[in-house]
């Protein structure tokens, strides 16, 4: 018995159905999606994708971190990726605190997270308008490298455009 017996009776059945796949690591549609770890996302199914198709880079608040960017660097130049959307979303919870917030909900626990830059976003357009410029004056991808930003409701499913 472990914390994943679930997850491990769930893929013998998936894998039991699963006919193989000739999909490369390549994204397909030449894709790469940044988005938030909110467990109301479902990427692929939101943007009419299935596996094979996309690139798919989560963390909290769709936040474009110099990790992003190394991994879309990565994407760019070995996996096939020609266009970036960055889609944080409505209700996140990221736009909810502040970084002193999660340091000092920490300290009531007894640890210290002040190393850690949290990356919250007090203002989730002016967030998205930071991170889509981060990606577009990185000197590191060819030009012109398409980059959009839509923040999806996780109400009602519908993506709303801020730069496409
Ligand atoms: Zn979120």
């Amino acid at each position: 018995m472990s914390e994943f017996d679930d997850l491990l009776a769930a893929n013998a059945e998936y894998a039991a159905r699963f006919s193989g796949s000739d999909l490369s690591g390549r994204a397909a549609r030449g894709l790469a999606v940044v988005t938030c770890m909110d467990s109301r996302i479902d990427p692929l199914g939101l943007l009419g994708l299935a596996p094979g198709d996309a690139k798919i880079l989560r963390n909290a608040g769709a936040r474009v971190t110099d990790d992003v960017l190394r991994t879309l660097v990565l994407a760019v130049y070995l996996l096939g990726v020609e266009r970036v959307l960055v889609m944080p979303h409505t209700d996140c919870g990221m736009s909810k605190v502040t970084d002193a917030d999660v340091h000092a909900l920490t300290q009531e626990q007894g640890v210290d997270t002040r190393s850690l830059e949290f990356h919250t976003v007090p203002d989730q357009q002016a967030a998205l308008r930071h991170d889509l410029t981060r990606i577009r004056t990185t000197p590191f991808f060819p030009h012109p490298l398409p980059v959009g930003g839509a923040i999806y409701d996780v109400r009602t499913g519908q993506l709303h455009p801020v730069e496409l």
